[in-house]
């Protein structure tokens, strides 16, 4: 097993241990790309979602809220294009019998030259040591530029066999480049085929082509059909933007990398409609906006990278990826498009009815352009966890699991433990905690010795741990402790409300934006 694949193991294994992801439906063997979270799992999920509202709805006075339906009206997909060109080419190894994204296949494929290449640069950096200069020796290296020459052409290929649907063309690039399925190892491939990862169902009782609705596969139609309806309700002016959170549904062809590709997820969007001809200025603009958003979580830096995609969506004039590096490398979390009057205008044509803002500074009418940023929630669940997750030694020759997750977004707070379960100590970790818990979510733990509790409490994420013992009835005391430190203080019960506060409150984050 490689690596990578280990690590992405004992994630899943971890998450499930400590009640974050499990499958779903495990009693049957769960369903595929599919999954459940659990009381820890839910409260991440919940945090991360608060900190995504926050920032965008209340942090800025020109951005508000919806939450939409899941079904919408069939003709909705017609309009969005996704009825059509919904599509993801998709390709069989005939020996292993595996199914894989065509576009998938050849993306893992140049990052193997980025790696490659990332190796080289490594190499370099040894053997010149300070004098090492990065650009220069990227722009000279014989073995990274025969890298950096594939990658271009490569890349040139997938973009022209891509926009012109060319699915012949795409299956001859993955057999010109040798590229052999990971399971059999051979280059046995089937044709391209394209395959629409919209769900259908039926609506009521009658079935038939006129009762087909479908799962919605973005929560941005919703937003797009209710333009009007947020404009002039919450007397908007643009450029003003409407946000929300939700389920999205899509069949993927691919689904084995956990919570990174599941067929149901859940999407943070946010719609940003500006005047035309200004959308760039506020593409850019989002893309700092948002990637000032993840830094402020301070997971490591070099994790995130900005990636502009080689194939525009059929509904783009310019799009990126802001891309973590996850347990399988280097993968899309947050896409930042802009959608011009794509979605809108056809609206209009499939509706019938105008979807258009009015100037009063030029007094006239038109249909605004959007800028979008649009988040899987799931995958920002399995970016923190990845990068939270850590196994330490201690000095004493022991190790701890702990899970550095960013203190105001941790499922718990804090976890008071009496010493002992007696003597009157319970009594006090529970006023303790009737004291905190309006502000913050609280665990008391009373079982094992005190040493494996710390240790349940790191398993977690917990920021901080509060001991109870027999001085604490004398003085009113109790000692913290650090999650990542792992200090212990001594400190006044009055004082922690303050303390407490000031590493897990949401401003702490918030107040960076
Ligand atoms: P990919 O190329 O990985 O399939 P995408 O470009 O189709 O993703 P978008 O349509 O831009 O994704 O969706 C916005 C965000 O929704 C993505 O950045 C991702 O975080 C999330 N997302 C998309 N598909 C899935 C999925 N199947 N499971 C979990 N999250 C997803």
């Amino acid at each position: 097993m490689s690596q990578q694949e280990d690590r992405l193991k004992t994630l899943i294994g971890h998450a499930k241990e400590y009640g974050f992801v499990f499958p779903s439906s495990e009693i049957y063997d769960g369903l595929s790309a599919t999954y459940d979270y659990g009381p820890y799992g839910v409260e991440l999920k919940n945090n991360i979602r608060q900190y995504w509202w926050a920032a965008m709805v209340r942090l800025n006075e020109e951005i508000v809220g919806i939450d939409s339906a899941i079904f919408m009206h069939p003709t909705t997909w017609k309009a969005s294009g996704h009825v059509d060109a919904f599509n993801d080419p998709l390709i069989d190894n005939k020996d292993s019998k595996k199914r894989y994204r065509a576009d998938v296949l050849l993306e893992d494929h140049i990052a193997k030259y980025e790696q490659k290449i990332a190796k080289e640069v490594e190499k370099g950096r040894r053997k010149f040591g300070e004098a090492f200069d990065e650009a220069q020796f990227l722009a000279t290296n014989p073995n990274v530029k025969r890298s950096q020459d594939r990658i271009d052409a490569v890349e040139a290929r997938m973009k022209e066999a891509l926009d012109a649907n060319d699915l012949a063309a795409v299956r001859q690039l993955i057999l010109d480049e040798g590229i052999t399925c990971p399971v059999s190892g051979t280059a046995n491939w089937t044709e391209v085929r394209q395959f629409n990862l919209m769900f259908a169902t039926e609506l009521g009782s009658v079935s038939g082509e006129s009762s087909t609705i479908y799962l919605r596969p973005e929560t941005a139609q919703g937003i797009f059909v209710n333009f009007l309806n947020v404009q002039k309700s919450a007397r908007m002016k643009l450029p003003f933007g409407i946000a929300q959170t939700g389920k999205a549904f899509r069949n993927e062809i691919v689904a084995r990398q956990f919570i990174f590709r599941m067929r149901e997820f859940e999407q943070l969007e946010m719609q940003y409609f500006v005047k035309p001809g200004t959308e760039m200025e506020w593409y850019a603009r989002w893309k700092e906006k948002r990637m000032a958003w993840h830094r402020a979580l301070g997971l490591p830096v070099e994790s995130y990278r900005f990636h502009d995609h080689i194939k525009l969506a059929h509904y783009a004039n310019a799009a990126c990826d802001i891309e973590f590096q996850f347990p399988m490398g280097f993968k899309e979390l947050e896409g930042i498009h802009s959608r011009t009057d794509f979605d809108l205008a056809n609206h209009e044509r499939f509706s019938g009815k105008k979807l258009q803002f009015f100037d009063p500074e030029t007094n006239e009418s038109y249909v605004p352009y959007v800028v979008e940023t649009s988040i899987g929630l799931d995958r920002m669940f399995l970016a923190i966890l990845s990068a939270a997750h850590q196994v330490e030694e201690l000095e004493d020759g022991s190790t701890r699991e702990v899970l550095r997750i960013p203190a105001p977004l941790a499922p718990v707070k804090l976890a008071v433990l009496p010493l002992v379960k007696k003597d009157g100590l319970p009594e006090k970790a529970r006023e303790i905690i009737d004291g905190l818990k309006l502000d913050h979510n609280c665990q008391y733990d009373e079982k094992d010795s005190i040493g494996r509790r710390y240790r349940r409490q790191d398993a977690i994420g917990t920021p901080y741990c509060i001991t109870v013992d027999h001085e604490t009835l004398k003085d009113g005391t109790v000692t913290i402790r650090d999650r990542d430190t792992m200090a212990q203080e001594r400190v006044a019960i009055a004082e922690l409300p303050r303390i407490v506060s000031e590493k897990v409150h949401m401003h702490r984050l918030l107040r960076q934006l």
